[in-house]
Order: C-alpha cells, then sequence, then structure tokens
C-alpha cells in the first residue's frame, strides 16, 4: 500500500493562517454496504486514520443508525437488498441530517451518479476502487467538515460580537456617530433618539450644522470636520446642541439646549495598496454633560447671585463695576455709582416680620429694574442696600433721570398683607472718575452721600460732594462729644426774657439750650441741635432740659411766686416718641410748678409726621393747663392752617419778619397781616429777635407788645436770671 499522505493542510481565514488537524477524533463514518467483504475492506482501510466507523448492511440498518447518532461522513452502497441508497441520501436530505456521503457504486449506469450528485454526494467512486482515492476523498470530506464546523463557529462568534457591539452601542451613554466626507451622518447610534428627541434614521443623510446652535457653529465645523486622527484629533470640546425636546426631565433652565463634550477623529481608508489613504469622513463621541453644567452654573449662580431677588450679589457687582470702570477709562467717559437705601426699612420688618420685609425687597427689586436700562448693573448688596452701575454717562443729568425714575417708581404704595405701603429711598450717586478712581472708593463716597440725604429730606438722591466728607467726618466726631455732654454736664439752660414793651416789665422767659464746649466755649443751639436732632439724641437731650428748667424755675418762683412763664422749645421727635405730656406734668408735680406757668413752642415741621399724634399730644398738654405757642410763624407753609387744628395761645412772629423792619415809616404788610390774625383769633403775640428801637417802636404801634430780643434781653444763664429777679423784687419792695 502507498504512503498515504496525512500531512495537517493549512487553510486562510480572515488573513490568518490556520492549521486543520490530521484527523479529528469526532468525526464518525457510517459505513454501509450489504457486500459483508467489502464492509471489512472499507474497515480495514479507514480504521487507521483513528475515525469512529459503524456499519450497517441493509439500508433499514443505516437509517436506525442515522437516527440513533450522529455521522459525519457516510460512506454509501446504492444497491442495497431493501433499498436503494438514493433513498438513504433522500432521509439524510429530508431530515436535515448533517452529513457528506460518498456513494460506492457497482452501478455503472449513468442515472446512478446523476442520481447520487442531484442529492449532494460528496463523492462518487465507482467500484472497485482505488484505495487512494478513497483515502483522499475522505480527507477532502473530514477537512471539508472540519472547515465548515469551523465556520459556523466562527460566524456565530461574529454575529455575536456583531450583537455586542451593536448592543454597546446603542446603549451607550454617549452619542457615537460617523459622518461622512460631506459632513452627513452615516451612523448613529440610538442615544440621539433620548438627547435630542430626533429619530436617528431622520438624521442620517442630514448634515451635522442642523444640530448645531449657531453661536458655536464655528468651534462646532473645527470638531465635526476633524481630518486629524490618533493623538491630534480634537479632544474634549465643548459645544451646544440644539434639542427637539426635554425627554430627558426637567431642566432649570433652557430646555431646547443641552451641551456635550465631543472627541471626534478623521477616518481613512485602510486599503495598503494606496500610498495615500483616502479621508471617509469623521468619527466622533459626543457626552451629554448638561446636567454637570447646569449644576456648576447653579453653583456659579449661586456664588454671585443674591438668592433673595435674584440680583447680582456684591462680588459681581464689584466684577461688572470693574470692568464698567476701565471700558470708561479706554473711552474717556463717565460712569455713575449708586447707593441706594430704602428709607425706614426696619419699620417694615418690625411691624410685619422678616418673610414680610423679604415680599417687600423683591416688590422693590421689580420697580428698580424698570427702572433701569440693560446695560446697567443693579445689585443687592444686603438688607435693604442697593447698588447700581450706569456705564456710559454722557452728563450727570442721566444719571439723575435714572434716580428720579426710581424714586418715581417707588412712589405708588406696595402691598404687603393686603394693606397699601409706602416706602421711599435715599440715592447718593459718585462719579467715576472724578468722585473715586477705584471701586471701594466710589462705593464709599456713593455711600456717603446717601447718608447726606438719609440725615435730611429721605426720599431723594444727592451727588458725592467732597465737602460732605469733611462735614460728616466732624459730623461722627461732634455726635460723640454731645453724648459725653450730657453725662459730662457740659449742658446748661440760658434764658432769654420777653418785654412788655409799654411797662418794660419781664413777663416770661425762653429756655435755650447751651453747651459748654471744652474746646470751643460756649455754643449756640443752632450748632449743635439740628445734629442731636439727625442722631436721635434729642430724647435724652431733652429729658435732661425738662429737668434743669423745672429746677430752675422753682429757685425763681421763691423770688418771685408763680409769676414768671417759662417758654420750652419742643423738639418734634419728642413729641413723637417722648410721652411727653406724662413727663412734663410728673416733672411739674415733683418741682411743684404750675403747668399754667409753662407755654411749650412748636414749629410746623411738628406734625409733618403724624399730624394725628401731635394734635392728640397737644390736646393732652392743653388739658394740663399748658399754653401753646408757634414759633417761628410766618416761615412755613401751613402756619395759617394750624391756627385751625391745634390749641393755640401765643403767636411768635420770626425773626425774619422783625429784621425787615428798618425804618420808621416803613410799611411791613407781613407783618401787619400776621398782627391781625392774631387779634382776629385772641392770641398772645410775641415778636422775636428784636434789635432796634425802630423795630420795637413799629411793631408796638401796630399792635404787638411782647418782645423778645438783644434789644431787651441777651439769653442768660439761670443764675443771672435769678440774680436779676432778685434786684427786681428788691427795686418793687423799695418802690
Ligand atoms: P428759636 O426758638 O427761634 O430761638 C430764638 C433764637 O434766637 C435763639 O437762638 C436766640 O438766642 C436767638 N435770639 C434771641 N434774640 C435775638 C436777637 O435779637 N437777634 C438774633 N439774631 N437772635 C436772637 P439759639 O438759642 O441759638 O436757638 C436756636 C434755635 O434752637 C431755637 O430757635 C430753637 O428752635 C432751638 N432751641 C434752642 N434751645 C432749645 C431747646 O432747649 N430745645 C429745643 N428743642 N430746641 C431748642
Ligand atoms: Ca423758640
Ligand atoms: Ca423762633
Amino acid at each position: 500500500m502507498e504512503e498515504i499522505d496525512h500531512a495537517p493542510l493549512m487553510f486562510e481565514l480572515n488573513g490568518d493562517r490556520q492549521l486543520v488537524p490530521p484527523f479529528n477524533p469526532e468525526f464518525r463514518l457510517l459505513l454501509v454496504d450489504d457486500d459483508a467483504r467489502m464492509l471489512g475492506s472499507l474497515c480495514e482501510l479507514l480504521k487507521g486514520l483513528g475515525h469512529q466507523l459503524t456499519t450497517a448492511s441493509t439500508g433499514k440498518e443505516a437509517i436506525e443508525q442515522l437516527s440513533r447518532m450522529k455521522f459525519d461522513l457516510i460512506l454509501l452502497d446504492l444497491r442495497l437488498p431493501d433499498m436503494t441508497g438514493h433513498q438513504i441520501m433522500d432521509f439524510v436530505r429530508d431530515h436535515g441530517i448533517d452529513a457528506h456521503v460518498i456513494v460506492l457504486s457497482g452501478d455503472t449506469a449513468i442515472e446512478a451518479a446523476i442520481g447520487a450528485l442531484e442529492r449532494g454526494a460528496f463523492g462518487y467512486l465507482r467500484k472497485p476502487y482505488d484505495p487512494r482515492e478513497l483515502l483522499k476523498l475522505v480527507d477532502n470530506a473530514r477537512q471539508r467538515t472540519y472547515l465548515e464546523a469551523h465556520n459556523l463557529q466562527i460566524s456565530s462568534r461574529l454575529e455575536r460580537s456583531e450583537r455586542l457591539y451593536r448592543y454597546l452601542i446603542d446603549n451607550s451613554p454617549d452619542v457615537i456617530y460617523t459622518l461622512n466626507h460631506e459632513g452627513k451622518f452615516s451612523f448613529v447610534n440610538k442615544r440621539v433618539n433620548a438627547l435630542l428627541g430626533i429619530d436617528r434614521d431622520e438624521l442620517i443623510g442630514k448634515h451635522y450644522s442642523e444640530l448645531v446652535h449657531e453661536d458655536d457653529m464655528d468651534m462646532a465645523t473645527n470638531v465635526f470636520n476633524e481630518r486629524r486622527s490618533g493623538d491630534r484629533a480634537s479632544r474634549n470640546v465643548e459645544l451646544r446642541l440644539k434639542c427637539l425636546t426635554g425627554l430627558e426631565g426637567e431642566r432649570y433652565f433652557n430646555n431646547t439646549l443641552i451641551t456635550i463634550v465631543l472627541n471626534s477623529t478623521g477616518v481613512y481608508t485602510r486599503d495598503k495598496a494606496y500610498a495615500k489613504h483616502e479621508f471617509l469622513g469623521t468619527y466622533g463621541v459626543a457626552r451629554d454633560i448638561t446636567d454637570r453644567k447646569r449644576a456648576d452654573e447653579l453653583v456659579t449662580y449661586h456664588a454671585y447671585h443674591d438668592v433673595l431677588t435674584g440680583l447680582p450679589n456684591r462680588i459681581l457687582f464689584k466684577d461688572r463695576l470693574s470692568i464698567a470702570m476701565s471700558q470708561a477709562k479706554r473711552e474717556r467717559a463717565e460712569l455713575a455709582v449708586m447707593f441706594l437705601d430704602l428709607d425706614r426699612f426696619k419699620r417694615v420688618n418690625d411691624t410685619f416680620g422678616h418673610a414680610k420685609g423679604d415680599e417687600l425687597l423683591q416688590q422693590v427689586t421689580a420697580r428698580l429694574q424698570a427702572a433701569i436700562r440693560g446695560g446697567d448693573t443693579l445689585a443687592r448688596l444686603g438688607g435693604d442696600e442697593f447698588t447700581l452701575v450706569l456705564p456710559n454717562l454722557h452728563t450727570r443729568r442721566d444719571a439723575e433721570a435714572v434716580a428720579s425714575k426710581i424714586l418715581e417708581n417707588l412712589r405708588a404704595p406696595f402691598e404687603i398683607d393686603k394693606q397699601p405701603l409706602h416706602i421711599s429711598a435715599s440715592i447718593g450717586i459718585a462719579i467715576f472718575p472724578g468722585d473715586g478712581e477705584t471701586i471701594d472708593e466710589l462705593l464709599r463716597h456713593a455711600d456717603i452721600a446717601m447718608y447726606q440725604v438719609k440725615s435730611m429730606d429721605k426720599d431723594s438722591y444727592h451727588f458725592y460732594d467732597s465737602k460732605i466728607i469733611n462735614s460728616s467726618h466732624q459730623k461722627i466726631i461732634l455726635e460723640q462729644s454731645l453724648r459725653n455732654a450730657l453725662t459730662q454736664g457740659e449742658l446748661e439752660m440760658y434764658y432769654q426774657p420777653q418785654v412788655d414793651a409799654t411797662s418794660g416789665e419781664m413777663v416770661g422767659v425762653e429756655a435755650l439750650m447751651r453747651w459748654n464746649h471744652p474746646a470751643r466755649g460756649l455754643l449756640g443751639a443752632t450748632e449743635f441741635i439740628p445734629l442731636a436732632e439727625e442722631v436721635g439724641l434729642m430724647i435724652p437731650l431733652s429729658d435732661w432740659m425738662l429737668s434743669a428748667v423745672c429746677t430752675d424755675l422753682s429757685k425763681w418762683n421763691r423770688v418771685c411766686p408763680s409769676e414768671l412763664k417759662l417758654s420750652l422749645n419742643l423738639s418734634p421727635q419728642y413729641l413723637d416718641r417722648g410721652n411727653f405730656p406724662e413727663k412734663l406734668s410728673e416733672a411739674l408735680t415733683l418741682h411743684g410748678i404750675l403747668p399754667q406757668q409753662i407755654e411749650v413752642e412748636i414749629t410746623e415741621n411738628i406734625s409733618i409726621r403724624s399730624p394725628q399724634q401731635a394734635m392728640e399730644q397737644l390736646e393732652k398738654l392743653c388739658r394740663l393747663g399748658v399754653t401753646i405757642a408757634i414759633d417761628d410763624f410766618g416761615i412755613g407753609y401751613s402756619s395759617l392752617s394750624y391756627l385751625h387744628q391745634f390749641p393755640i395761645h401765643t403767636i411768635k412772629i420770626d425773626q425774619a419778619f422783625v429784621r425787615e423792619i428798618q425804618s420808621a415809616s416803613g410799611h411791613y404788610p407781613v407783618v401787619l397781616a400776621i398782627i391781625a390774625i392774631a387779634k382776629g383769633l385772641g392770641l398772645r403775640l410775641v415778636a422775636e429777635g428784636v434789635e432796634t428801637e425802630i423795630q420795637s417802636h413799629y411793631l408796638e404801634q401796630s399792635g404787638c407788645g411782647t418782645m423778645q430780643g438783644y434789644l431787651y434781653h441777651e439769653p442768660m444763664s439761670g443764675e443771672q436770671l435769678l440774680q436779676m429777679l432778685h434786684k427786681h423784687t428788691a427795686l418793687s419792695a423799695q418802690g
């Protein structure tokens, strides 16, 4: 027997050379022949290959074997006693048996061969066969079986891995896509549906630019057209894409945009045949970072905004201001910084509670915003303090216009707890660069200007004036020393007599406060009373005054009992909040003084704050038996209406009118009118600031008999007055 070549065979799969093993023990053969001798020699021939051999000598037997187990190859005799080989092949085919068939036939008729080949026989050998040919054919069948099994395995593995990749790609949290050389989508995974609300099939063939937010188009053009690959390709480029729906659940900000970070790379042919690789398109992966982005934005937002009003906070304000300042500097332009503080906001908080206070601040914010332009920055520094930058100022008028508009916008009542509520603001304005070249300087100066408004009329605005800084500095010092003055006993009451012009008799005195300032000497009331009013010192000052005048008056009463009328100047603040009638009544009782000896001087502004309350207080005083005088009569606008509203006994003609009387032959209609009014209403009249004989004469001639002024007496200390009284009683006693 010749050498049979059992050498291993190489075959190529996917470009790799693979080895087919020379035999595999699993290879099963079914040998079918009714000729026992033939079967025996077949077994003899094949057994050396190590295959598993099974024999059958009838068709029935063969079919039984085929039904029982799996065979890879059938060596089949066509002519069997019970059936033909063709019938067995039909059985194989009909039952889907995966076995090759080699027909070994003694039949010389061509039909037998054709019938076998038609039924898919792997080989056909005519008996007597050449054993080498048979072995070769069997080995070919074995190799074929092996390759088929192998291919099946591979293709199922491929199918599985293909499915795996598809699964991975479609379930990727990222959008994975390819673009063709024209920038049109050639592939995109399912993720795009959920993310952009666009069906991926719809996207195929569309240009990427249809997805990109207009503002990011330039950047997008670079990444989406990425032609570089490897390390030089685009990495982590942030872009915004348009999205059709808010499928991704609640978004805080913009539902129509998502932010992605994109990595892309150029794709080229792999064909080794070409020296130059052809550009096929771009492959990219886009990750949705919208939520992270928004979380970042939220954090940044809170770091730079006031939570209550949503306005920029101090940090962002300073940032915007510094940008506006650099711009103004470049353009040699001016800008305005405003400091705005609500007037009496504390009272709202105290009355309605903080929640309502917050509500008011929100309402105020809306009105402030309505007064400013797009480029202006309104910020809340905290509490009821707001700041405003107006860049690009043409003139100061621009700032004035905005300030007026703001005050105007605040004028209509707000609604808190269904109640109308009025609130005004004080605004200080500083101009860059004139009023300061740094942020802090500008803010400080606007703040000082704002305080200037606060201390005066409120509900108004003021430009910063460098002179204010000095006076306000002085004010602080003065305030501190005035507080000390109270405790150190530096205050003293002076008294200025009121004289009956005809008789020359002293009919009363007006109490005037003085401050023995340790450094500046004796200060008149005008030098510290306005400050005391401003800083809220008027109540302790008035308390002190009340007890001082009562002490002095009780001393004088011992010299000339109950004759002297004492006039007190009453601070509006004291009347407002000082329980003045009660305190006065207490003090009078304590010092044994009759209320009839006291006159209270009020000015018109007493009723500006709360006329109803002023009226009630004054009525209480009247009921005590105290009389009331209107001080500085004629200079205000509501003097006349007072006369009807309040229980008045005395009118004091203001110094300004008295000063006008300069000629004995002159005619002074205002003075005459005031005198006529007093006469008509049966009121007592006192002329103030009488310095000359002409004045005294004119007034007396016109019907005003009581005078107060330097012509008669300058204000004097309690001690001096006491001595004067002593002298007077001594003279009367002599007379
Ligand atoms: P007033 O009530 O109009 O007081 C009269 C002011 O005129 C006093 O100034 C007095 O010294 C001054 N005077 C008197 N005679 C003449 C005169 O012939 N010519 C001129 N040019 N002035 C004269 P004073 O004491 O400086 O007081 C200024 C203002 O301060 C007072 O105006 C009054 O409104 C207020 N004031 C003074 N003392 C008190 C006080 O104890 N309590 C309160 N609440 N206010 C006071
Ligand atoms: Ca007075
Ligand atoms: Ca006066």
